[in-house]
């Protein structure tokens, strides 16, 4: 496309825009269970209409805009409430859980620069974080060294993480929850190794911080996660997931101002205006902040109580269906209102296929060292309604996948070969027919749509080749093509 000569008028575009959404997930209908936390049409419009209030407004300069000031300040102090943290802890408003996340890493990185000059740092992480703490290390140059998780719970196992700790380590990390499985790892005993050797200790609260609290008013069983916790210090936790926000909302929070201040980032040496960011961002839309600041006003305590009800009982509901499917196997006990199953007989990647022809979005995870190829939900207020017509086209879908032999699996000595062959293949002229297959299993507008063999073969082959994989595909996708 081109920009075109004339403008259009304001409905054309507006027609547009609308028309452009046609093949989107209709996410509204409540069987979705990833991406969106949908907490229904009148936070949505709230949301909107905050946002476009202060879509202009800029985060640049907090001395021009007050307002953005205030916002800010207001969810940090919220947030570390919520997070039972004293009048000491700060932080601030960043565009989502990677951005706190690169940030504690950063700040992390800096402080240990600050005490140990010239020695190059690593990070503890546990194989279940967040992806996003390998794109942290990725980006800062900091030695991310993976630690093991229990086979069985599915949560940190700290021994392995004490037998890891070095002079270089810098800190370590748990998650509460988990993305994958949705369970708490045990922090306590995490940030007491922490505070024994004298590092720095971030937890993971982008999925889980907002909601737990919540959960363990309920009565649930939530073991403790957060600033109360000696040891914890900084903590992530997203307000576009359960905080029920429009996306670009989270905050990170730290134990206290001298170690935030490793996070701030101030430039003198150039010809232009005096920078000074707390983020990534310099320019930054005051929308997102005023949505998250304007949806929490809304919502209130007591109405994410109530959805917090809602979601725990949807939780209870799927973890005992899926139990009682013969051929599925939840993994773990999650805590959270995420669970993953996975089966000992059927392809789970058949079996997400289903689904999807059923109306019905799940996630598809790869299998990587103990833990197996599983098929993951994450369900949000919107859910809450469909969570018995969900395990229904389960039960549909596992006898469908069972009926045709239980889908398709990949060769291992194939998918070996050919991990062999992309690792060392420095020119990705071997991605290009492998890439090209993919597109042309979907639905034609470049999109894979059955993905079940596709699946099955990225399962069997190496971390290192998916990767690659992925790459090329991605950049395939995203390579505009003349109409
Ligand atoms: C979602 C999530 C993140 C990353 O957050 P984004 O907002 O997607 O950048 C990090 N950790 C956990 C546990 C998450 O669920």
């Amino acid at each position: 496309m081109k920009i075109p000569n004339d403008g259009l008028t304001k409905d054309a575009v507006l027609k547009g825009l609308e028309a452009a959404r046609a093949d989107d997930w209709p996410w509204r209908e409540g069987k979705l269970f990833a991406y969106v936390f949908d907490g229904g049409k009148e936070i949505e419009e709230i949301g909107k209409l905050a946002h476009a209030a202060y879509a202009s407004e800029n985060g640049l300069d907090p001395t021009t805009f007050p307002s953005l000031l205030k916002f800010e300040n207001d969810l940090v102090d919220m947030a570390r409430r919520h997070l039972g943290g004293g009048p000491e802890v700060v932080g601030n408003f960043t565009s989502g859980g990677t951005e706190s996340i690169i940030l504690a890493v950063k700040t992390a990185r800096d402080a240990f620069h600050a005490k140990h000059p010239g020695v190059q740092p690593e990070m503890i992480v546990p194989v279940s974080a967040h992806a996003a703490f390998h794109k942290a290390a990725h980006y800062l140059g900091v030695d991310l060294v993976v630690s093991a998780i229990d086979p069985e719970t599915y949560r940190a196992d700290v021994a392995d993480m004490r037998a890891k700790i070095t002079d270089r380590t810098m800190l370590v990390v748990g998650s509460a929850c988990s993305y994958a499985q949705g369970v708490v790892d045990p922090i306590r005993e995490i940030a007491a190794l922490a505070k024994e050797k004298d590092v720095l200790c971030h937890v993971d609260g982008c999925m889980g911080g907002f909601l737990l609290p919540y959960f363990r008013r309920l009565g649930a069983s939530v073991p403790d996660f957060d600033f109360r916790v000696p040891g914890v210090t900084s903590m992530s936790m997203d307000l576009h997931k359960y905080g029920l926000s429009p996306k670009g909302a989270s905050v990170v929070l730290y134990a206290n101002e001298a170690l935030r201040k490793h996070q701030i980032f101030a430039c003198s040496a150039w010809t232009g205006y005096t920078m000074i960011n707390n983020t990534i961002q310099s320019s930054k839309s005051g929308g997102p902040m005023a949505a998250a600041w304007a949806v929490l006003q809304f919502v209130g305590d007591e109405g994410y109580l109530r959805f917090a009800e809602g979601l725990l009982g949807a939780k209870n509901a799927i973890v005992a269906g899926v139990k009682a499917i013969p051929g599925l196997r939840v993994m773990g006990d999650p805590e959270m209102s995420l669970v993953a199953f996975t089966s000992d007989e059927l392809s789970v990647f058949a079996i997400a296929d289903e689904m999807k022809t059923r109306g019905f979005h799940v996630q598809p995870q790869l299998k990587l060292g103990t833990c197996k190829e599983n098929i993951h939900v994450s369900i949000n207020p919107s859910n809450v309604a469909h969570t018995d017509a969900m395990l229904a086209a389960l039960r549909e879908s596992v006898a469908a996948v069972r009926a045709a032999g239980g889908g398709p699996t990949a060769p291992k000595e194939m998918a070996a070969m050919l991990s062999a062959q992309i690792e060392g293949d420095t020119t990705g002229a071997s991605l290009d027919a492998l890439v090209a297959s993919i597109r042309t299993g979907g639905d034609g507008a470049g999109l894979p749509g059955k993905m079940a063999e596709t699946n099955a073969l990225l399962n069997e082959i190496s971390p290192v080749a998916r990767e690659k994989i992925l790459v090329a595909f991605m950049g395939s996708m995203f390579t505009p093509r003349p109409e």
